[in-house]
């Protein structure tokens, strides 16, 4: 987001010359995200929450969300051409929106967005390894060695890398569950493209340990509970 600094913010915020605000802040009267601070020059971002002798002046409410996401839908907040995920979401929740981990176009399930980027970062930093779990249909029967070369690792030489040990379970002769703990361009087909077995579909159930709620349709959200938002990982 947009960062700047406090006595800048506050002065602009509050129409007050900047020596007035650094006055304010030597007397111990502005608080920061509940911390009472004095130093003009730190760094805030506009999410950042402002108060005034305890009365808060810039406020931020993080909003979380899950989607299920229809297929045909790009992943993306705005598009000029196609219909983008914000579409499905009402406006009032639009600001500083957006999306934690996409999915294919054709790819439907369970996407998160939040206007909480420390949040969303903490999810997706590759070094976190969230798991996500996927359902997979085929246009083949699985090939039961896929099992292991999903567990062992695949070299992708366009990216010279071997993909991390991911879990293949087969439910049914055309059906997969699959979990990644990455998220490489197109990686479940190009995995699956190995064995000359076409996705016919792509439904991602889980991140982290967020479920996609059974009771939301294609195309429906809900906000997050508390225990969703603060044990995700
Ligand atoms: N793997 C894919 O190929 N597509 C997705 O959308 C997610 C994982």
């Amino acid at each position: 987001g947009k960062r700047g600094r406090l006595d800048r913010l506050l002065a602009v915020h509050l129409q007050i010359p900047r020596k007035r605000v650094r006055a304010l802040l030597a007397e111990g009267r502005i608080s920061l995200n509940g911390d009472t601070v004095s130093a003009p020059d730190l760094q805030v971002d506009e999410f950042c929450k402002l108060a005034l002798d305890g009365e808060l002046l810039l406020g931020w409410d993080p909003v979380y969300l899950m989607l299920h996401k229809p297929a045909g839908i790009i992943s993306a907040t705005s598009d000029a051409e196609q219909a983008t995920l914000m579409q499905l979401l009402p406006e009032a929740l639009h600001p500083g929106l957006h999306i934690v981990g996409r999915l294919d176009k054709h790819s439907s399930g369970l996407v998160l967005l939040t206007n909480d980027s420390r949040w969303s970062e903490s999810l997706m930093q590759p070094d976190a390894h969230v798991p996500k779990l996927y359902r997979v249909t085929l246009a083949n029967p699985v090939a039961p060695e896929a099992v292991q070369a999903f567990a062992e690792g695949m070299y992708f030489g366009f990216e010279d890398i071997t993909t991390r040990p991911a879990r293949l379970v087969i439910e049914a002769p055309r059906v997969a569950l699959v979990e990644l703990t990455e998220g490489r361009y197109h990686q479940i087909k190009r995995m699956f493209g190995r064995f000359r077995n076409p996705v016919v579909t792509l439904h991602r159930l889980k991140v982290g340990n967020i479920s996609l709620d059974a009771d939301l349709a294609p195309g429906q959200w809900r906000h997050l509970s508390a225990e969703e938002v603060a044990d995700a990982r």
